[in-house]
């Protein structure tokens, strides 16, 4: 294992500078794939609601930067970041919205909205789709097997709603009258 103090560099010579950053360096690149694969974990466990981000730049951009934030008086950094987000989410929010996004799910179904179908009245038609005993039936495209229906299937929830489904019909078969039949 090698390893290095950090901390007390300032009071050593330059020549000291140059060799623990070389040995920082060639550490690094010992264990760079490594920490790779740990951020690439990382990130898939918390891709939808965690996000750190490391920025290095100069120059204009970082001239721009330093503007926007004098321009907009706000206080630290990630502040900025923030704002811009919004900002380019406002401008662009119709683009940036999921076609499909799910509401008011029960045992009986699911209310999708469906932004594609926006008109000219609305941004989008909302379209129900019912959970029965032994499918997933969307009232819109009087289908089992649309978009609709593959997104509501996709949601863990109703994975879950249509096992237990499944698990009460067999019991009420195995049960019922159905059997001496
Ligand atoms: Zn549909």
């Amino acid at each position: 294992m090698s390893s290095f103090s950090v901390t007390p560099l300032a009071d050593k010579s330059v020549e000291d500078v140059k060799r623990a950053v070389n040995e920082l360096c060639a550490f690094a690149e010992s264990i760079g794939g490594d920490i790779a694969r740990l951020g690439e974990a990382r990130a898939r466990a918390v891709m939808a609601d965690e996000l750190r981000i490391y920025l290095r730049d100069e120059g204009e951009i970082v001239r721009r930067f330093l503007r926007i934030k004098e321009h907009m008086g706000l206080k630290n950094d990630t502040e900025v970041v923030r704002f811009l987000i919004n900002d380019y989410w406002d401008r662009n929010k119709d683009m940036l919205q999921p076609a499909l996004e799910h509401f008011n799910l029960s045992e009986k179904g699911v209310c999708i909205l469906d932004r594609t179908l926006a008109d000219k009245n609305s941004r989008g038609r909302i379209v129900d789709v019912h959970f029965k005993p032994d499918m997933v039936w969307c009232e819109y495209c009087q289908s089992a097997a649309c978009e609709h229906v593959k997104f509501a299937l996709d949601l863990p929830e109703v994975q879950e709603i249509m096992r237990r489904k499944s698990l009460e019909k067999a019991s009420r078969e195995v049960e019922g009258p159905s059997r001496s039949a």
